[in-house]
């Protein structure tokens, strides 16, 4: 046989199908999306149900069934809102029957935004086929025309369009269909959904500018999850604790998603949580997202948001299913009461703005000591010896086991802080005003320089990660000392005020114990590095001279010699010791370059 036959042979899909296939008839039956099948007219079929969900579509496919449906119907517009780090255009539908295309226009409509996100993770297929077929139901067959009496939808075909194009048939051992895939990151291998706060990718500054302009009241992005086979087509995440304002918090947590559940549940879909399934443990917490995901900037922007996880075990068209009617209900939940939506945005903002310096802002939580019972809906293992890894592994067989847990919904303070009025940016940190702007945090500038004694930190014991994580090299662990110290401040620096609706926001990125903080992600390495150095034999007259001037000094140098023989022992470290000390010593290092004020200093 040829070699390159043979190679072909040795590379070809395995007929494997290790997945316990599990699935309901309701699962099997699919019936919301047979009927918007059967109902679209023709030339109107996505390529998923052309292909009977055996394949999807290129991006390409995407952008011409978008296309076409802002050239069917007077109330879509299709605007491009950057481009992606490969050069490939991104787009936002909207979708409004007043025609309010822009955010502006749409904020006098007053009626609830809700944004479907695809693809952020290409490999991950479901959302992108399901939200086109949604669309076509208002547009096209106005199967669902009457939602936009009460709100105004905004779907972004693709995100990670970059990386939906990397296509294989081995981009994702674990998902089963279409028949080939995407890639989970982008063109640069950075994952898109760690990105939210650091913004380092195109797609992410594109992204950002729409969600600060528009500031959907609702986020629903869509995602496939792998991990153990189970009973569940979809399992969500939402933020209702202390860690988003009490009014979406309130809204998603009391209104949307107890009747979602019913909903989903008439439907014929097994939702559940998006936890870890630990066969294990007792009790689960349930996750809490911070604002380098989705939810967790959405929650940091006063938004509700909506985290949705189909099984890459269930069928492809299955999980078309799972995405199509979680998305197909939740339109219903709100055009039922778009006004509840709406007003708990408003209202989050108003308090935003509001806010008065000494409130204590919540910025990272940790499982509270309140936990629910709750049933896992899994699938019964058994073991067996692999031939290849020569260990036990699991095949999960389509036998359901439902598992009593408990779940942890509640939240613990484990980051609370007293908000300043603001905080000045230095001019020369130029990288961090301008992620602040990404973000559509107000800034205003400092007419003149400052020299003043400000509040800020000494950022102590700093460690980074040895290996990089998301193309950075991030602080893993320090110690912020707070401080009160002379700063003299460049004419042109920046005055953020925390009294803001992206206040929470800026306090995410300028705290510096904050979990995404602009410190942690490396926008302040430099700070960290020494720059001058000394030799022994200049310093050594100068350091005895520091000594016989200064007997507290030589008190605490003795004492310090006396506590360690090793110090003792060591030339360099007694030097370096008292250089430390010294005037010659830079003063900047290790010193965090932003303070902040109680007041507006100016
Ligand atoms: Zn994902």
């Amino acid at each position: 046989m040829p070699a390159l036959l043979l190679l072909a042979l040795w590379l070809a899909p395995p007929p494997i199908r290790p997945e316990s296939q599990a699935e309901t008839p309701a699962m099997r039956r699919a019936e919301s999306l047979s009927e918007s099948t059967a109902a679209a007219p023709k030339g109107w079929l996505t390529h998923a149900e052309e292909t009977a969900f055996e394949h999807t579509g290129r991006y390409r496919e995407a952008l011409a069934f978008y296309r076409r449906l802002a050239a069917a119907s007077p109330l879509a517009r299709l605007t491009q809102i950057g481009e992606t780090a490969q050069g490939r255009p991104l787009f936002a539908l909207v979708v409004s029957k007043d025609r309010a295309f822009t955010a502006q226009a749409a904020r006098k409509t007053g009626k609830p935004v809700v944004l479907l996100q695809n693809g952020i993770h290409a490999g991950e297929n479901g959302g992108k086929d399901a939200a086109m077929m949604l669309l076509r139901d208002v547009l096209v067959t106005r199967r669902h025309a009457a939602w936009l009496d009460h709100l105004i939808l905004i779907s972004i075909p693709v995100f990670n369009a970059d990386g939906h194009e990397r296509i294989s048939p081995y981009n994702r051992i674990n998902e089963n269909g279409p028949a080939e895939m995407g890639f989970r990151v982008t063109a640069n291998r950075l994952n898109l959904n760690r990105d939210y706060i650091k913004s380092d990718t195109p797609e992410m500054r594109a992204w950002l500018k729409l969600y600060a302009a528009w500031l959907p009241d609702l986020l629903i992005d869509n995602h496939v999850t792998d991990g153990s086979d189970n009973q569940y087509d979809v399992t969500i995440s939402v933020h209702t604790e202390q860690d988003i304002a009490p009014e979406p918090g309130g809204w998603t947590k009391r209104a949307y998603v107890p009747e979602l559940e019913k909903r989903m549940a008439a439907l014929g879909h097994v939702m559940g949580w998006y936890i870890s399934f630990s066969r294990g443990a007792e009790t689960i917490p349930i996750q809490a997202f911070s604002p380098r995901y989705s939810t967790g900037y959405a929650a940091a922007r006063n938004r509700a948001a909506l985290l949705v996880e189909t099984h890459s075990l269930k069928s492809f068209k299955t999980r078309v299913w799972s995405h199509y009617d979680i998305m197909r209900v939740t339109l219903d939940i709100i055009a039922g009461s778009p006004r509840d939506l709406r007003n708990a945005s408003l209202a989050a903002d108003r308090a935003a703005r509001a806010l008065q310096p000494g409130s204590m802002v919540f910025l990272e939580g940790a499982p509270g000591s309140e936990s629910e019972p709750y049933t896992l809906r899994l699938l019964e293992a058994e073991r067996y010896t692999g031939a290849a890894s020569g260990g036990p592994i699991v095949r999960y067989t389509a036998r359901p086991l439902d598992q009593p847990v408990r779940i942890v919904r509640s939240m613990t303070p484990k980051l609370e802080l007293s908000a300043p009025a603001g905080y000045i940016v230095p001019r020369e940190w130029r990288e961090v005003i301008a992620l602040l702007q990404t973000h559509g945090v107000r800034t205003e500038l400092l007419p003149e320089a400052i020299e003043a004694d400000f509040d800020t930190w000494r950022i102590d014991d700093v460690r980074f990660s040895p290996r990089p994580f998301e193309g950075r090299f991030p602080a893993t662990s320090f110690k912020a000392r707070p401080v009160r110290e002379r700063r003299a401040i460049a004419a042109g620096s920046v005055w953020v005020p925390t009294g803001q609706q992206a206040g929470k926001v800026a306090m995410h990125i300028l705290e510096p114990e904050a979990p995404d903080s602009a410190l942690r992600w490396g926008f302040f390495q430099p700070v960290f590095e020494q720059k001058e150095y000394f030799s022994d034999y200049v310093f050594e007259p100068y350091a005895k001279a520091m000594l016989d001037a200064d007997p507290t000094l030589k008190a605490e140098f003795d004492q310090a010699l006396a506590a360690s023989p090793e110090f003792a022992n060591s030339p360099r470290a007694r030097l370096e010791w008292l250089y430390r000390r010294s005037p010659y010593y830079e003063s900047d290092k290790d010193a965090y370059p932003v303070v902040k004020a109680m007041a507006r200093p100016f």
